[in-house]
């Protein structure tokens, strides 16, 4: 994710920290400090325990004691990420970072396809930390009641971690909403793929998601709830993403590119001129070439290549001058249609070409995996 520092790493997994916690922090403080008279008798009285406000209501500090609320709410945040992490970690998936932004965070797992097995003890596992967060801070309380002798003090402490016990629960069970990408969505979408393909749960439980995610902006809307209103957006985002990459990679799962290669080849020579290139383009109705020298893959040329130069220049130019030279991406016939696709995305190219032992054999396009794509989906 851009925008984000690496601050450290826990369990040899790196810690990231977005820019947009940055501004969240002074924002949670203010917040919690401006209505701190409010929050006080509300723990009053969820816990039965009288606070001394002696320390509390002193001209600055409601705006620390925010300060320290948010920053121990985001702790929580990141020991929810983690348990996430090393459950995940546990059943063998890869996990590229964790990284703390707006609202809570977020790890990065490597994993095409969800087994549901694995999936709903990962998803439970964040909400519960919470709530084990929750319980610890609740008794904290009470020990603090107990224990400490100085009223002002104990009133201090009392505050924190009644603030905690509340926003942990809270936590557990907003998480637990089935939002998907949300934790509960998750847990959903494992409970659904047990009784039916795995891309038809992620819909359903995607189209759930963006349901929640109106409803949120909705509410969000109309009680001026900003945070509500990102959270809503993201879920909305996210929930169509997802799924679009499940039901692709699920389609597509054993779909080799040797089976839907092009391999009525039409290759072009470096020292062909562009205006040439363009009329193969034009009867063809192909918008790139592999570039062959004596027998030699050296290069692929593509519309969006043409399209960089000047049309005055254009008249002069050869293949050679605008093409995209070595390295080029290629792929054997054996290698899967997603690992073609995911190259294509990641260096916003539309087309590979197939090589087995050093012959050029095929290409695979965008359009092609797009069309198969289409096809598997009709049934
Ligand atoms: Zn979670």
């Amino acid at each position: 994710m851009d925008g984000s520092l690496e601050i450290g790493r826990v369990f040899g997994i790196p810690v990231r920290l977005h820019f947009t916690f940055l501004l969240v922090i002074p924002l949670f403080a203010w917040i919690i400090g401006s209505q701190i008279g409010l929050t006080v008798d509300l723990i009053e009285g969820i816990f039965d325990i009288p606070i001394d406000r002696t320390i509390i209501t002193q001209q600055y500090i409601p705006y620390l004691l925010g300060a320290l609320v948010a920053l121990s709410l985001f702790f929580c945040v990141f020991v929810h990420e983690l348990a996430h992490s090393l459950i995940a970690r546990a059943k063998g998936i890869k996990i590229n970072s964790i990284t703390l932004i707006i609202f809570g965070g977020v790890a990065s797992m490597e994993e095409t396809l969800p087994d549901p097995k694995v999936e709903l003890p990962m998803a439970l596992a964040g909400p519960l930390t919470s709530l084990g967060l929750g319980i610890l801070s609740f008794i904290l309380v009470y020990v603090v009641d107990a224990f400490v002798t100085s009223a002002p003090i104990a009133g201090v402490l009392v505050y924190g971690f009644g603030y905690l016990a509340l926003l942990n629960v809270l936590l557990f069970g907003f998480n637990l909403l089935p939002a998907f990408p949300m934790d509960g969505g998750r847990v959903l979408r494992a409970w659904l793929a047990k009784r039916m393909p795995l891309h038809q749960a992620t819909r359903i439980a995607s189209d759930i998601g963006r349901g929640f995610a109106i409803l949120f902006g909705i509410v969000g809307l109309l009680s001026f709830n900003f945070l509500l209103i990102i959270i809503a957006f993201f879920i909305y985002v996210g929930a169509g993403q997802e799924s679009s990459m499940v039901t692709t990679n699920f389609l597509l799962q054993d779909v080799s590119v040797g089976e839907i290669m092009s391999t009525d080849l039409r290759v072009v020579e470096p020292t062909m001129p562009l205006h040439e290139v363009i009329r193969l383009m034009y009867s063809t109705k192909h918008l790139g070439f592999p570039v062959v020298d004596r027998g030699e893959l050296i290069g692929i040329i593509a519309l969006a290549d043409i399209h960089r130069t000047g049309e005055i220049d254009r008249e002069a130019m050869q293949v050679r001058d605008v093409m995209s030279r070595q390295p080029v991406t290629t792929l054997p016939p054996t290698a899967s249609v997603t690992e073609a696709l995911k190259m294509m995305t990641m260096q916003n190219i539309g087309r590979i070409p197939v090589v087995e032992d050093g012959q050029l054999v095929g290409i695979v396009t965008r359009t092609d995996i797009l069309t198969v794509l289409e096809l598997k989906e009709m049934n």
